[in-house]
């Protein structure tokens, strides 16, 4: 009958690593017309390697600066933060978290923190206008595409780092499954525009749409236009994915790594870091309520 297929679907889907929380989500996911996906810890592996690691001021040594946004970092979650710290660590530079005052996390944005009596701002060019730095030198910046990362001192610009993230295996397997069932993909990401293309091009350029440098709010607001066509999934890690993941018909969050946030305001948790399982928990779902019309 009825609940005995749905039931046996819900169950089919979680031996495969896909928790989804009730029948009415898997009908939705057998209606999905549009999938986006976060880029960092969701179609990336998340770990961040550091390319470059500058200091742009002669008064602030690089030793003083790793120090300082290692500490700074130490108390963020965010992926790029332990990759700073662990560069910082890879120089024997230990971070002091207890020398950090007033933390403040900026989601799609950055940190902030007061050390050694400097006001700290890390992230990128969003963080530098709440630093309080001129809008034209932000888009002198920008020129230098490849950059993500930018550290102020004040309103002043005083160093720049470039990270870089690989895609995970089988995201554009994953991707490519979705065309084939007609659905649309997307990417919804915080991080550059030069980052999101360089995970573009690595998921040899399957993705129907690349939305970057977007705030939470942001990325609800692609997910509400996406609705025009149909049912939405979205699938995020982190905290400035909870907005997304709730707006969406059905938000999946990732449920190795992902932050305990995008955990409960999930509609389904993926208890693999395969994506490949989503277009697999698709194909099920269309199964079990076709047998249902
Ligand atoms: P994504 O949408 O790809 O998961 P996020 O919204 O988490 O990205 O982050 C967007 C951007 O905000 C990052 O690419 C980075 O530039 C900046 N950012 C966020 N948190 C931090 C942090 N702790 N340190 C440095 N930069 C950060
Ligand atoms: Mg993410």
């Amino acid at each position: 009958s009825t609940p005995v297929t749905i039931f046996c679907a819900l169950s089919r889907a979680a031996t495969t690593g896909l928790l989804i929380k009730g029948g009415d989500y898997l009908e939705l996911l057998a209606k999905v017309k549009t999938v986006a996906f976060d880029k960092t810890g969701t179609l990336t592996r998340g770990e961040f390697s550091v390319i470059d690691f500058r200091s742009l001021s002669h008064d602030i040594s690089f030793n003083t600066l790793l120090y300082w946004v290692s500490s700074i970092e130490s108390k963020s979650s965010h992926p790029m933060a332990d990759a700073l710290v662990g560069h910082g660590r890879s120089q024997s530079i230990e971070p002091n978290p207890e020398n950090v005052e007033d933390f403040q996390n900026f989601p799609g944005e950055g940190v902030y923190g007061k050390i050694d009596g400097k006001d700290i701002y890390i992230g990128n060019w969003r963080i530098g206008l709440r630093a309080g730095c001129e809008k034209d030198s932000l888009d002198v910046q920008s020129m230098s595409r490849e950059t993500n990362g930018y550290i102020y001192c004040g309103a002043a610009l005083v160093g720049i780092f470039r990270l870089s993230d690989t895609c995970r295996s089988g995201a554009a397997e994953a991707i490519k499954e979705l065309e084939e069932l007609c659905i649309r993909s997307a990417m919804l990401t915080g991080d550059s525009n030069a980052a999101a293309m360089t995970a573009y091009d690595q998921l040899d350029r399957a993705l129907d749409t690349v939305h970057a440098e977007l705030l939470p709010e942001e990325k609800a607001q692609f997910i509400k236009e996406f609705k025009r066509n149909g049912p939405v999934a979205m699938i995020g890690d982190g905290i400035n994915d909870a907005l997304a993941l709730a707006t969406a018909d059905i938000g999946i969050s990732m449920g190795i790594s992902g932050s305990a946030l995008a955990m409960e305001t999930g509609h389904a948790i993926l208890m693999s870091n395969d994506i490949r399982k989503i277009p697999n928990a698709i194909r099920l779902a269309k199964r079990a309520f076709r047998k249902l019309v």
